[in-house]
């Protein structure tokens, strides 16, 4: 074969390249798009993307779409992360839960935003690849476990935030219960093919929900969730 040697290097071609990509996504997809929070832009300017997808989809990990991470999942758009990071409204001090950790991706910009993630994912292959992803990043404030996350944390609970990545048919009654009083649980809400993005508030008690964009996930298989 003619040209370069094919590298065998782990973390593929100079990180600066993939810096240089990341730059273009945060202003392009991102900042170009509406994503305002400073603190979103800067964990997503961060976090290496192209370390949660297979080295045969590295040289695609900064492109505006989702991609194939295994197991029929998905790793999110990248304005997908960014604008869910953002309706949390993270400060740093809150406990977060997410379910779906799929890649870690999500989880690893969400550990950059917050003090402890805890993230549940369904699927063991996947969970103990994010979770080596996210070791080998040197992320130390992030548990990930393996279980039906419909039932949320219970020994966790409550939490600050919620996050859930994958479509779920209605709000799942044990996430509500384990938000904190003035907490934010964000979620898509819809049927298989299309949901909307959905903010739910804890006041006093009381849940109050807000539409937001209109989005694609992959389903939220649980017993508060679809059937498997
Ligand atoms: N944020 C992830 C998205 C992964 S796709 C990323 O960017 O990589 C959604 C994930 O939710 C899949 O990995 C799927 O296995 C997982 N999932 C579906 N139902 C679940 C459930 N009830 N509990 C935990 N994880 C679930």
């Amino acid at each position: 074969m003619l040209g370069a040697p094919l590298s065998r290097d782990p973390v593929g071609p100079p990180s600066s390249r993939y810096a240089r990509e990341r730059e273009r996504m945060v202003e392009g997809q991102l900042a170009g798009r509406g994503i305002t929070d400073p603190r979103v832009l800067e964990a997503m300017r961060k976090v290496p993307r192209h370390l949660f997808v297979d080295e045969a989809l590295r040289d695609r990990a900064y492109g505006d779409y989702p991609l194939p991470i295994g197991e029929g999942q998905t790793i999110s758009q990248p304005y997908m992360v960014a604008i869910m990071s953002q309706l949390l409204r993270l400060t740093g001090s809150e406990k977060v839960l997410e379910i779906g950790t799929g890649s870690g991706y999500q989880t690893a910009v969400l550990a950059e935003l917050t003090r402890r993630v805890c993230s549940v994912e369904r699927l063991a292959s996947l969970a103990t690849r994010a979770r080596a992803t996210l070791e080998g990043l040197g992320y130390t404030n992030v548990w990930v476990r393996t279980a039906d996350g419909t039932f949320g944390w219970l020994d966790e609970a409550p939490f600050d935030r919620i996050l859930v990545s994958a479509a779920s048919p209605s709000i799942p009654a044990p996430l509500f219960e384990q938000l904190a009083e003035g907490g934010r649980l964000v979620l898509p809400v819809g049927d298989a093919f299309s949901q909307t993005l959905t903010v739910v508030e804890r006041v006093g008690g009381e849940m109050r929900t807000t539409a937001d964009s209109g989005c694609v996930f992959v389903k939220l298989i649980g017993k508060y969730g679809w059937e498997a």
